[in-house]
């Protein structure tokens, strides 16, 4: 419950204007039968109160759990700080623990331990989601415990006849994409913030990227998960990797099983695919890879003068280019601007001496490969 209620928050931040107008639409009293954001939001204003700040007590059995190893539990103001801190630097929180486990088990323990001692946990990635949703709520009645996924970064298995790359969700998503690039193959999700953010925090947030157009969301793409619930409970999604001797080293030599297509019954998996860490912490993730990496690319900026001539030359883009579609991104003229303006090399030589005089552009970006 302490678990839920803290990492719930995540979801009821960037869902606040949904939420507040379901709840007006609803009405007071029926939060319980609303659709899931305004559940969200009542669920966190009940419950706060339940939880408490972590104490010495806490911080001491944390080490003991995570057997003392240097890094894995920070506590002083300087160590946590950045941990409080998300990339936009909007965000502030003000927990003073930050817990850093290395493997699933760790994982489960310490959600066991916060679940029994009412601690709120948030779980956090690399802290680029941008809603703010990876850091601990200040006004909160109780100091949250931040656990970072950040050293669970091995990669553990690759499998040439399936395309699918398993590792530990705390991997940089461009270290998961040179991985690949090594085998031949691309991981179907590419990002501004590839550098930083981590394959946990990208299933979590559904994060889209700029080949939505071929890839589809990670829906399409994750074929298989591993999750630890509030509880401490861990659950294997299509993702079976068979026990080394120590649960605490990971080779890449793993044996998984995940099928690549697994039609029967429910697909929990899915539930876990962009729920911001609200049902439980990503722990592994297998991605299918699409098979070739790509030799050659080719990619063009039109100009556009009015939205429905953006919307013209999707289909147009989508007839002509076919399968080789890779991606279709548009820059409203207000970006547009903001990027002629913070960008060295400006982009207003790029565009034609009579589209200049016209008071709006568009952009579109297309590239196929
Ligand atoms: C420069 C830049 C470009 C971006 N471009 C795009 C884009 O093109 N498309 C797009 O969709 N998004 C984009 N994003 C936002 C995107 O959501 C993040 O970059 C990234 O995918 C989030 O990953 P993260 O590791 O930083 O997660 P974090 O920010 O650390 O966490 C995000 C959320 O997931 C939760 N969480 C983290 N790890 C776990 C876990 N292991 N289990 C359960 N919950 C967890 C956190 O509590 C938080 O709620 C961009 C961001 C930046 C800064």
């Amino acid at each position: 419950m302490a678990f839920a209620v803290a990492s719930l928050r995540s979801v009821a931040r960037r869902r606040w204007g949904l939420a507040a107008t379901l709840q007006q639409v609803s009405g007071p009293g029926r939060l319980t039968a609303a659709p899931f954001s305004s559940a969200v939001l009542s669920n966190h204003y009940d419950t706060g109160s339940l939880l408490r700040s972590p104490t010495p007590d806490d911080v001491n059995a944390f080490r003991e759990m995570l057997g003392q190893s240097p890094g894995s539990v920070l506590t002083s103001l300087e160590d946590v700080e950045s941990y409080n801190t998300d990339w936009t630097k909007h965000y502030q929180g003000t927990s003073s623990l930050v817990l850093r486990p290395k493997s699933t088990k760790e994982v489960s323990d310490i959600l066991r331990y916060c679940d029994d001692h009412y601690l709120g946990v948030v779980p956090q990635a690399g802290n680029t989601g941008l809603v703010g949703g990876s850091i601990p709520v200040a006004s909160a009645p109780a100091q949250e415990v931040i656990l970072s996924i950040e050293r669970m970064n091995q990669i553990t298995s690759w499998n040439p006849t399936t395309g699918i790359i398993t590792g530990q969700a705390g991997g940089i998503l461009q270290d998961w994409q040179d991985y690949a690039q090594q085998k031949g193959v691309m991981i179907p999700v590419d990002l501004g913030s590839k550098g930083s953010c981590l394959i946990g925090g990208t299933v979590s947030t559904n994060a889209g990227g700029q080949y939505y157009a071929r890839y589809k969301s990670l829906h399409a793409n994750v074929v298989g998960l591993e999750v630890v619930l509030a509880g401490g409970e861990i659950l294997r999604l299509n993702l079976q990797e068979t026990t080394s001797n120590n649960n605490d080293k990971e080779s890449k030599n793993n044996t998984v099983l995940c099928n690549l297509k697994d039609n029967t019954g429910y697909d929990l998996k899915h539930l876990f695919i962009g729920a911001e860490g609200s049902l439980g912490i990503v722990t592994k993730v297998a991605l299918w890879c699409s098979s070739a990496y790509p030799t050659s690319r080719c990619a063009v900026l039109c100009a556009c003068t009015s939205l429905e001539q953006v919307q013209e030359c999707l289909p147009v883009a989508r007839r002509v280019l076919g399968e080789t579609l890779a991606a279709f991104e548009f820059m409203d003229q207000a970006v547009t601007e903001l990027v002629a303006a913070n960008c060295s090399g400006s982009i207003s030589g790029m565009i034609p001496q009579q589209q200049r005089a016209m008071t709006t552009i568009h952009f579109i970006h297309i590239i196929a490969f």
